[in-house]
């Protein structure tokens, strides 16, 4: 068959993730044992790679059980009280929250302290019960109403001030439709503008990428959040896209000769695994 294959240079683990990964590899390069709070990546072949070097898993809930180890703070970052229980617990952080989450943290902690005094309310757009969204909530003494989607906005009270701040990873043309009910519904409505660069520009150049090719191989973990949203942009220009977790579950039935398949991934997608699924593919074609 006639196919040509195309790896999109944009996709792949942004900057926060890849500093995570690379602070777990170094210190398991020294130490047997590193204790992460949660996955490091919603990548579970990515997962497995670090387990084989000694990375291990824990909730909240397991950290009284690792009392003096050392424990990784991902990307997503954590609420205070995690940074709290740690320090009762004596356990040692390597914080590799991202400085994007880390100034967004800060600003809706500034947000909940102007809405404090006024009787106003910080809403934030993303994933209920979301690492990265319990992070923000819990600057706001867990009283930051969360809004997954238009049909939440009606649990937001209009009457008062309104500061709005959405998750890192949340698709940017929802977050422009939930402003526009947001600021017609409310008078005073303060809306910041929190989609991390990386997520808003991979958006437009993965449109561009997955209009150029006849077929697209969107490559990551069904539980992550942004690969949803990733996907499904694909799949709004280009309805032959096929959203896979690993290399090994390409169909050759989905392929036809003459096609341009292009491959792409989310931010926790990492650059071996579109790589892998290009040698699949190419194997495939032989
Ligand atoms: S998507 Fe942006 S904010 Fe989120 S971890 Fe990656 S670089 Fe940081």
């Amino acid at each position: 068959m006639n196919v040509k294959l195309e790896i999109d240079s944009s996709s792949g683990f942004c900057p926060g993730v890849v500093k995570a990964v690379r602070q777990a590899e170094k210190y398991l390069a020294l130490h047997n044992t590193l204790y992460s709070l949660g996955p490091i990546v919603h990548n579970s072949l990515e997962i497995d790679r670090l387990k084989s070097k000694g990375l291990r898993i824990v909730d909240i809930d397991s950290m009284d059980s690792i009392s003096g180890s050392v424990l990784l703070i991902r990307a997503h970052g954590e609420p205070p009280s995690t940074y709290a229980k740690a320090d009762a617990m004596g356990i040692a952080l390597i914080d590799c929250t991202c400085p994007v989450v880390l100034r967004l943290q800060q600003e809706v902690r500034k947000a909940f302290l102007r809405m404090k005094s006024v009787g106003g309310t910080v809403v934030i757009f993303g994933k209920h019960g979301h690492a990265e969204v319990n992070g923000l909530v819990g600057q706001t003494e867990g009283c930051a109403v969360v809004i997954g989607s238009t049909d939440d906005v009606f649990e937001v009270d209009f009457s008062m001030p309104i500061e709005l701040f959405s998750q890192t990873t949340q698709d940017p043309l929802e977050y422009e439709t939930i402003v526009e009910i947001m600021r017609s519904k409310g008078k005073d409505v303060t809306v910041h503008n929190t989609i991390c660069a990386q997520v808003s520009t991979r958006h437009e150049s993965l449109v561009n990428f997955a209009r150029s090719h006849s077929m697209i191989l969107f490559i990551s973990g069904r539980e992550s959040s942004n690969g949803k949203v990733l996907f499904d942009l694909c799949k709004s220009v280009n309805p032959r896209s096929w959203w896979i977790e690993e290399a090994s579950q390409v169909d050759p039935a989905w392929i036809s000769d003459g096609d341009s398949i292009g491959i792409c991934g989310a931010t926790s997608t990492p650059a071996w695994q579109l790589e892998e699924a290009m040698e699949c593919l190419s194997s495939i074609l032989k």
